[in-house]
C-alpha cells in the first residue's frame, strides 16, 4: 500500500501518519518525491483501512500494490534510482560500462585488460575471482588471489572492481575489497546469501536467473532491499528457452519491462545471453537502444587462450570500436557515454 500525501502536506502531518501507521505493525519508508511525500507501507498491511487513511486532509490518495514488491517497486519510488559507486553511477543518464575478462587469470592479464577496456570508455572492471562453472573440473578460478589481482588492477586504473560472490563466507572481505558485488544467475534465488547481501553496504549486481521469471527477479532484489541494502542493480544476461544456437536468449523485452515495474538500474550482459563474441556488439546496441542503463561486456586480451568463456569475449578492439558506436545509441535515448 502506498500513500501519496498533499503537495503542502508538512513534516510534522507527515511523521504523525508514519508514526500512526507503524503502531499497526507495518513498516513505512518514505520516499520525497519532486512535489509530493510518498509513504511506502511494508509488511502485513491487513490492519490498515485506506479509507480512514484518506479521511487525512494531508493524504492525496491511498494505492494498494498489486505486486508482491514494494520497496523495488516503482509505485513506492517514481524516481529512477541512481546508484553511486566510487566518483561513478549506475542508472540515471549516463551509460555504465563494465568490462573485463569472464576470470581473473593473471596480474599481467588483468591490469593489462583493466588499462585498455579504460582507455576506450569503461567506467567500472569486471573479473571473476570465484567461478561458478558448470564443470567441476573446469577452471574454478583464482579465488582470493584473484581478489588481490583485482584490487592491484583497481590501484592501477582507478576503476571501480565487479566481482561474483558464491558463498556468504567470504562476505566480510567482498564488503572490505570489492566495489560491486555480483550475485550470479545460478545463486539469484540462494535467499540466504541474498539476505546476508542486505546486511551489508555495497551495491549488489543481481543477475537473472536462468529460468527465472521477471517477477522473481525483482523478488530476489526485494529480499536485498528488505535488509536494509537498497543499492541493487538487476542484470539481464539471457534466459533459457527451446533455442539452442545462442547460450541463452536475450531477454530485451525484460529491460523495458522492469524499467516499469522498478525504480532499480538495469543492466545487459549480452556475453553470457549470446555465448559467441560476433553477437556482443549487435546486442550490446539492441540493449542500449532499448533503454538499459548499462552493459556488463567480457573482454580479453587473448581470447583463444582464456581459461573461461574466451569464444563470447570481444577484444580490446572490438571493444573500443563498440564504445564508439555505443555513444550515438546512447544519445537517443537521452544517456551519455
Ligand atoms: C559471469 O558474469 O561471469 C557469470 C558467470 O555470469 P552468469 O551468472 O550470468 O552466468
Ligand atoms: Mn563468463
Amino acid at each position: 500500500m502506498i500513500v501519496i500525501m498533499r503537495a503542502d502536506a508538512t513534516k510534522e502531518e507527515i511523521l504523525k501518519l508514519k508514526g500512526k501507521i507503524e503502531m499497526e505493525d507495518c513498516r513505512v519508508s518514505v520516499v520525497q518525491g519532486e512535489k509530493h511525500c510518498i509513504l511506502g507501507l511494508v509488511g502485513d498491511t491487513t490492519k490498515i483501512d485506506p479509507s480512514k487513511i484518506e479521511a487525512n486532509e494531508f493524504v492525496e490518495r491511498v494505492t494498494k500494490v498489486q505486486q508482491p514488491y514494494k520497496l523495488a517497486n516503482k509505485l513506492f519510488h517514481p524516481h529512477d534510482t541512481v546508484i553511486k559507486v566510487n566518483d561513478k553511477t549506475i542508472g540515471g543518464d549516463k551509460l555504465a560500462v563494465i568490462a573485463g575478462p569472464c576470470s581473473v587469470e593473471s596480474e599481467e592479464q588483468i591490469v593489462e585488460i583493466a588499462k585498455t577496456v579504460k582507455e576506450s570508455g569503461a567506467g567500472f572492471l569486471r573479473g571473476g575471482a570465484f567461478k561458478p562453472r558448470t564443470s567441476p573440473y573446469s577452471f574454478q578460478g583464482l579465488k582470493q588471489q584473484g581478489l588481490e589481482l583485482l584490487k592491484i588492477a583497481r590501484q592501477e586504473t582507478g576503476l571501480p572492481i565487479v566481482t561474483e560472490i558464491m558463498s556468504a563466507d567470504v562476505i566480510d572481505e567482498f564488503e572490505r575489497d570489492v566495489d560491486i558485488i555480483q550475485v550470479g544467475a545460478r545463486n539469484m534465488q540462494n535467499f540466504e546469501l541474498l539476505k546476508q547481501l542486505g546486511k551489508t553496504t555495497k551495491p549488489i549486481l543481481l543477475k537473472r536467473g536462468l529460468s527465472a521469471t521477471i517477477e522473481e527477479l525483482i523478488m530476489s532484489a526485494e529480499y536485498i532491499m528488505s535488509e536494509g541494502n537498497e543499492n541493487v542493480i538487476l542484470c539481464e544476461r539471457g534466459i533459457r528457452t527451446f533455442e539452442t544456437y545462442t547460450r541463452n536468449t536475450l531477454d530485451l523485452s525484460a529491460i523495458p519491462a522492469i524499467k516499469r515495474l522498478s525504480h532499480l538500474p538495469v543492466i545487459v550482459d549480452p556475453s553470457h545471453a549470446a555465448g559467441m563474441w560476433w553477437m556482443v556488439e549487435p546486442l550490446s546496441k539492441a540493449a542500449v537502444a532499448v533503454g538499459a542503463d548499462g552493459l556488463i561486456i567480457e573482454v580479453h586480451n587473448d581470447p583463444e587462450n582464456a581459461k573461461c568463456d574466451g569464444q563470447q569475449s570481444i577484444k580490446p578492439e572490438r571493444f573500443d570500436s563498440l564504445m564508439k558506436d555505443l555513444v550515438v545509441i546512447a544519445n537517443i535515448g537521452k544517456k551519455s557515454v
